[in-house]
């Protein structure tokens, strides 16, 4: 098919388009998006009852594929009825990621041992699986390191809106994993972010929105949509001297690759 050249083919690979802030204007938005290029959904289902919404949002909309894990800041609800769960979900769903799952310290809860334990358990169902894992990491950067290190045959690694340090960016380099950029890096107060992300090579990027998270600089309205994206690519490229529009090219060749997705251009 060449329909695939005619928009930037624009894939976001982190939205949560199944969250109450949509609930008023939901389609209105995916159509929106489509219009400004976007081919592909990724929607993080990151608790038992958005793994049920995402997989409603994908039965509604051939575009929208789904990630399923529990996020660290939930990391208290994980026990063993939680794992057959969500190993269930896995089979029966057949999400393209398993996330997103991590280390978030910026609270003081859930516990560190919670964390680590709904990680663990998390990835041992991902290498089970052969899925890549969605990584959400918020001030624990090295605790990220020391862990993953564990599991040095995962399928691919994609750090989500990467807000690490520079060890962190250091390692993700030479693990070869993938890092999501979006709305964060292009805030005025990102600098020292914009200046890591620059040093991640282009073959690795991947485009996302975490919307309605993450409002990009610029734009008016706080609540984040995938239609942003050409705005934040165009924004973001220059950091890897890219076109906005070379930029989403490129990274969606990257989201197929990593996600195994089907309705945009594979890596050749
Ligand atoms: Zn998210």
């Amino acid at each position: 098919m060449t329909e695939a050249r005619e928009l930037p083919s624009i894939v976001d690979t982190h939205t949560h388009l199944d969250d109450p802030a949509f609930d008023a204007d939901r389609e209105s938005v995916i159509e929106a998006s489509r219009r400004m290029g976007v081919r592909q959904f990724i929607n993080i289902g990151y608790a038992p009852d958005r793994w049920e919404s995402s997989r409603w949002l994908r039965q509604q909309h051939p575009d929208v594929d789904i990630a399923l894990g529990l996020h660290p800041q939930l990391a208290a609800q994980f026990d063993g009825a939680l794992v057959r769960k969500l190993q269930r979900a896995i089979e029966d769903l057949a999400p393209v990621s398993v996330g997103e799952i991590g280390f978030d310290f910026s609270r003081t809860s859930p516990t560190f041992d919670e964390q680590e334990r709904a990680l663990r358990g998390q990835l041992e169902l991902a290498a089970i699986a052969s899925l890549p894992v969605i990584i959400h990491q918020r001030d624990a950067s090295d605790a990220l390191i020391v862990e993953l290190d564990k599991w040095p045959t995962l399928a691919p690694i994609v750090l989500h809106s990467f807000d690490g340090t520079q060890r962190l960016a250091d390692w993700a380099r030479e693990r070869g994993c993938f890092v999501g950029i979006g709305g964060l890096a292009t805030r005025r107060s990102s600098e020292s972010l914009r200046e890591l992300l620059a040093r991640i090579p282009v073959d690795r990027l991947l485009l996302e929105t975490d919307s309605p998270y993450l409002a990009p600089a610029g734009f008016a309205s706080r609540r984040n949509t995938p239609a942003n994206l050409p705005g934040i690519a165009a924004a973001l490229g220059p950091l890897w001297n890219l076109g906005g529009e070379e930029l989403c090219r490129l990274t969606s060749i990257n989201a197929a690759g990593v996600f195994g997705l089907s309705g945009v251009d594979q890596p050749t």
